[in-house]
């Protein structure tokens, strides 16, 4: 979830990214645009310019040289060669720019020239530079124009580099009669022919239609020998005529009409990109380029993109920064969410939700082999009850505490109220038991909150994966049984075994049948004599309960007799034994002609014996069946001195003060100090058959039984010995003074009606013991 909503958010930040991107290209592209449109205008603009001046020039000498030219020939019909060498030598040195004149008859024999071309050879190499151009195809055009113009030339004579131009004189009747050819210097046009100077990087060129160079702002003087005798090349040139028509449409055709200046992109001899303008003049038949390289134009977007690169890089950070928080507020809002949602806010400690959600990771990390301890308080709600809730949380957080700090290196989670789970690596079984152990007495230390000091108690059950399971559903389930089984056998830990489970099984069964097992008459009431020690009289009779299911068989009171404690039905059942047993005692009696009381021993449970009208019950049970010839008695077992003495006690004096005799079962197996028993008003004690088994046998357990009877002839109290199997047990407690004998050696158990048989059978007794 985490991810996929921090995985949208970048997604989200990629995009405003990508966005800006394309924003910043968008605005550069319009910037080029802008940059590249400025460099056409101006370039359009500069080029008509200079080729406008370049015409006007030429238009000028054409003027210069018409007037010059009939002046001249004035004077040479009058002889004056002198003088009309020395006016031309005056132009010379009147203007820079023009290097020298040479007039030519109409055969072409020179007539007079400027004193500095003396030479003949002069005159011989400019002639060879003008002549290409009258014999071009383009001649009449210069006709027209009166002007002809010469490739640009090298006079090493005058280590000069010049542009020859010729103009024809004529007569009235437009007959040639004489050429003037003059020479201009190549380095002094500048001025004239560009108007004002270009930028460095803007290159001119003016070239001739034959593709020769005329003039080009760019060519170093020292490249002049190769830049301005050798011709353009074709390929290039038409290359260059390709790309122009592929640009803008127009044909080299339409370029030379005149009308037109285009610009388009092309590349130099070095394959130097360039935005070239170009023109053409058709009187003159020059084409007049003008370029700028690309690089110029990219130097000109720099500024541009630098400050977009910045402003990309700082926006992008910023967002970045930004995005980057959010998601880390959002993160760290998620993690206090979840960690709000899997730890419990009082103890701190994961809960159960923390606990579903990792446990499979857990169980991995451990291999699948680790142990869960599911932990209970003992007492925690009385201590709530008695201290209030706020205490009960102190507690609760210190019991945490040294729980977290013991289980160090396990899993420890509040399950909810006083109940904790550990899970630890620890799987033998004598370890974890050994460690749960320390920790309780760790646990057990004083506890001082608020001037009160408090000990705390709990109860450990044990699973252990992955042999009592290996989910989280069975390994609790197991654990919490084995909890309930330590508390069952008053013990502080207890591990799980596969036959709890079958008991638990079968107490789950016992419960849900015996919820209509009174209602179905399912149960029955057997009765076990009780004999006199030395003349083996039957004295009385102990009722005991027996429960036949039609669906689970016969079940042995101490396997539903607890089940019936734990959910109360135990009232109803010692109600029916009671009655029951009253009924059949006076059959019994009177079918079996006894001649003295008969004492009917009951068993009641401690839930039983607690109960508010326990002792009124047994009352209005023996008013209706007063003036009977039966001794009621009830037999209590000895665990329940533990819990209450004091209350026990009571009970005890009021059932006494009602005509209720008293037995306590089971002594011997609880832990009531046997000076407890003066205190309590009994009438008789029963000695656990689990020490009357093994008096032969176990030298322990026959002095205990011995301390026992002593114990009750010192009371003067009789003792009731049950569980006598045998002769021998019979004769040896007999010997020491025992009073009374219950067991299978005299008779086992039995219905009304076999009892009644057996009582016929050995003939009624009387002994006053009681
Ligand atoms: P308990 O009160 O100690 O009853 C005596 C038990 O010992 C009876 O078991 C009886 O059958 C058995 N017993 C008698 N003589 C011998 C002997 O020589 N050898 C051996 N091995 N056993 C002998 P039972 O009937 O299964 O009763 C078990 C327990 O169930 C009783 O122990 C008693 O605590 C409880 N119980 C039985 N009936 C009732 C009842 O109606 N109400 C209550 N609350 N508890 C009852
Ligand atoms: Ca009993
Ligand atoms: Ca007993």
């Amino acid at each position: 979830m985490q991810i996929n909503s921090n995985r949208a958010l970048w997604r989200t930040y990629l995009f405003v990214v990508g966005f800006s991107c394309l924003v910043a290209g968008a605005f550069l592209y319009l910037k080029w645009f802008e940059i590249k449109q400025t460099a056409v205008l101006q370039q359009t603009y500069a080029n008509k310019l200079i080729s406008k001046s370049i015409d006007n020039y030429l238009d000028k000498q054409a003027s210069f040289l018409e007037l010059l030219g009939e002046r001249v020939l004035r004077q040479l019909t009058l002889n004056q060669h002198a003088n009309v060498q020395s006016e031309l030598d005056m132009l010379l040195a009147s203007n820079s720019e023009l290097a020298g004149f040479i007039i030519l008859d109409d055969k072409g024999n020179p007539l007079v020239f400027s004193s500095n071309f003396s030479s003949p050879s002069q005159y011989a190499r400019l002639n060879e530079f003008i002549k290409p151009a009258t014999k071009s195809a383009l001649s009449s055009q210069d006709k027209e124009a009166g002007l002809m113009i010469g490739r640009t030339f090298y006079l090493s004579e005058m280590d000069k580099w010049l542009i020859p131009i010729q103009f024809s004189i004529t007569n009235e009747l437009n007959e040639s009669v004489a050429d003037i050819i003059l020479a201009i210097n190549l380095d002094r046009l500048n001025q004239n022919w560009l108007g004002s100077s270009l930028p460095d990087y803007q290159k001119y060129l003016l070239l001739r239609e034959d593709l020769y160079r005329q003039y080009g702002t760019f060519f170093q003087s020292d490249k002049y020998p190769q830049r301005y005798p050798e011709a353009f090349s074709v390929e290039h040139f038409y290359y260059l005529a390709e790309l122009m028509t592929l640009q803008t449409g127009f044909s080299l055709e339409e370029l030379k009409a005149g009308e037109l200046v285009v610009t388009f992109s092309g590349v130099d001899a070095e394959d130097t990109p360039y935005l070239l303008t170009v023109n053409f003049n058709p009187k003159y038949r020059l084409f007049s380029v003008l370029g700028i390289p690309f690089e110029e134009l990219y130097m000109e977007m720099m500024p541009a993109i630098s400050w977009m690169l910045v402003f990309l890089a700082v926006f992008n950070a910023g967002l970045f920064w930004l995005f980057r928080r959010n998601i880390r507020t959002e993160l760290s809002a998620k993690h206090a969410l979840h960690y709000q949602v899997e730890h419990d806010p009082l103890t701190q400690l994961p809960n159960r939700r923390y606990l579903v959600s990792h446990f499979k990771e857990w169980s991995a990390e451990q291999g699948g082999e680790f142990s869960m301890l599911y932990m209970d308080l003992k007492n925690f709600k009385h201590c709530n009850d008695v201290h209030g809730h706020s205490m009960g949380d102190k507690i609760l957080c210190i019991v945490s505490k040294r729980l977290a700090h013991f289980f160090d290196k396990c899993l420890c989670v509040r399950q909810g109220g006083d109940e904790f789970i550990v899970l630890s690596p620890v799987t033998n079984d004598d370890a974890i038991r050994l460690r749960c152990l320390e920790f309780l007495k760790d646990l057990e230390k004083t506890i001082v909150i608020e001037n009160l000091n408090f000990s705390i108690y709990a109860t450990v059950g044990i699973a252990i994966a992955p042999y009592d399971g290996a989910t989280l559903d069975e390994l609790l389930r197991k654990a919490d049984m084995a909890m309930y089984e330590a508390k069952r056998k008053q013990q502080n830990v207890s591990l799980y075994s596969d036959d709890l489970e079958t008991r638990t099984r079968q107490v789950s069964e016992i419960e849900s049948e015996l919820s209509h097992a009174l209602k179905n008459n399912e149960f029955s009431v057997v009765y076990q004599p009780q004999v006199d020690a030395y003349s083996y009289q039957v004295l009385g009779i102990e009722a005991l309960i027996r429960w036949n299911n039609p669906k689970i068989g016969f079940v042995p009171p101490d396997l539903f007799i607890p089940v019936a404690e734990a959910n109360g039905l135990i009232h109803e059942i010692g109600h029916f034994v009671m009655e029951t047993a009253m009924i059949d005692a006076q059959e019994i009696y009177q079918a079996s002609g006894f001649s003295y009381k008969l004492r009917l021993s009951v068993n009641v449970s401690v839930s039983q014996l607690f109960n508010d009208d326990f002792v009124e019950h047994i009352e209005s049970l023996l008013n209706r069946y007063q003036n009977q010839p039966i001794t009621f008695m009830v037999e209590v077992t000895e665990s329940l001195f533990i819990d209450d003495l004091l209350r026990a006690k009571n009970i005890l004096l009021r059932a006494k003060q009602a005509g209720i005799y008293i037995s306590l079962d089971d002594f011997g197996t609880g832990y009531s100090s046997l000076s407890v028993l003066s205190k309590l008003p009994i009438n008789e004690l029963k000695i656990d058959r689990s020490f009357v088994n093994d008096i032969l046998t176990d030298e322990h357990d026959w002095l205990l039984a011995k301390s026992i009877i002593n114990l009750c002839k010192s009371l003067s109290i009789p003792v009731v010995a049950e569980g006598v199997e045998t002769k021998a047990q019979a004769d040896r407690l007999a010997a020491h003074g025992c009073d009374i004998f219950q067991g299978y050696y005299f008779a086992r158990p039995l219905p009304k009606a076999e009892l009644i048989d057996f009582l016929k059978e050995k003939g009624g007794g009387r002994r006053d013991l009681i």
